[in-house]
């Protein structure tokens, strides 16, 4: 199968509504990652999607719609203050999972009975959810376990000659995938940092939970166990207080032979003199903004990441170092 790269225009759209009403699979930009998307009340679809990314069966897909959509056409008991979050935060980086109302294949929840839902705020997005006018379930649009992709490219490295369309609009300017927070409960519970922070949350919500699975506990996302977003090059990760032994460690690797590079923030780049360092840049939104990115350079380039923890905890940084921990095996 050929895959196209194509600018989200009319004549575009107009391909990627035929392919989903088709039950195949197109890939989309959001303002998080890109999303490989198929009709949600396809079940055939849907368990394509698991197919070509090699997804563990019990992952869960999010639903994305456009901000027009009547989600009571899937979802039902929405307690009143995912409506006041749905209102704040959406269109943006914020899954809400809900109770399911059924319409749509249970391969998309793997068996359970809620839905994450999401709105993405990315212009491109809007405009391929606007055409199909239906719900379309989308995991991350890499292969599964592999680096989240920010691009057209990272997508088209990872699904050439798997997919029929990637709808190209152009790199994501958040970097990291949503937050999912379980609105089922008395009070929404965070699944999944991200950049909607539980802080941002509690202001609206009035509280908000942060979930820890326990040993022997039945996970509720099953996707949190799961290494992730893992670079296809070898990696070791040191906190921002060992910084001078991730240094130590550069240093002996480049002089053993071994191509290795350091990921970390600005300032300690400019503590250290190193020759090859992947930039993260200065504060959490900057971290999540080139963290893929800087990953799947990482692995082109070089045979070993030296990663460096960010210096700040709490907010964005919740979520990516989240994503950085799994990225270098848990
Ligand atoms: P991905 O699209 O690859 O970023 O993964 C989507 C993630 O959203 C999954 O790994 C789950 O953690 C979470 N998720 C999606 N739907 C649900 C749901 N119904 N209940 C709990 N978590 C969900
Ligand atoms: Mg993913």
């Amino acid at each position: 199968m050929d895959t196209k790269i194509l600018k989200p225009d009319d004549e575009s759209l107009a391909e990627a509504k035929r392919i989903i009403e088709g039950g195949g699979l197109v890939a989309f930009p959001t303002e998080t990652v890109y999303g490989l998307g198929a009709n949600a009340f396809n079940e055939d679809a849907v368990k394509s999607i698991y197919l070509v990314k090699g997804r563990p069966q019990d992952n869960p897909l999010i639903v994305h719609v456009h901000k027009g959509y009547d989600i009571t056409r899937i979802v039902c008991d929405i307690p009143d203050y995912a409506l006041k979050l749905a209102e704040k935060f959406q269109p943006g980086p914020l899954t809400i999972v809900l109770k399911s109302k059924g319409t749509v294949s249970p391969v998309v929840s793997c068996g359970l009975d809620t839905i994450g839902i999401r709105v993405p705020s990315h212009e491109g997005a809007q405009r391929f959810l606007k055409a199909v006018d239906l719900p379309i379930a989308a995991p991350s649009a890499n292969v599964s376990k592999h680096v989240s992709p920010v691009t057209a490219q990272h997508v088209y490295a990872d699904l050439n000659g798997k997919i029929p369309l990637i709808l190209d609009g152009g790199k994501c300017s958040g970097g990291i995938e949503s937050t999912v927070l379980d609105c089922t409960g008395e009070i929404p519970c965070i699944l999944r940092s991200g950049l909607i922070t539980r802080e941002m949350i509690a202001e609206v919500a009035g509280d908000c939970g942060v979930f820890v699975p326990k040993a022997g506990e039945k996970v509720r996302s099953p996707g949190m166990k799961y290494k992730h977003y893992s670079p296809n090059c070898r990696t070791m990760l040191f906190t921002y207080e060992e910084r001078a032994k991730a240094v130590e460690e550069y240093i002996a690797q480049s002089s053993a032979g071994v191509k290795a590079c350091l990921m970390c923030e600005n300032s300690v780049a400019k503590e250290f003199d190193v020759k090859d360092v992947l930039l993260l840049g200065e504060n959490g939104e900057q971290f999540a903004a080139n963290l893929y990115d800087k990953l799947r350079e990482g692995e082109r380039c070089y045979e070993l990441i030296i990663a460096v923890a960010p210096n700040e905890r709490g907010g964005v940084m919740a979520g990516v170092m989240n994503r950085l921990t799994k990225a270098c095996g848990g």
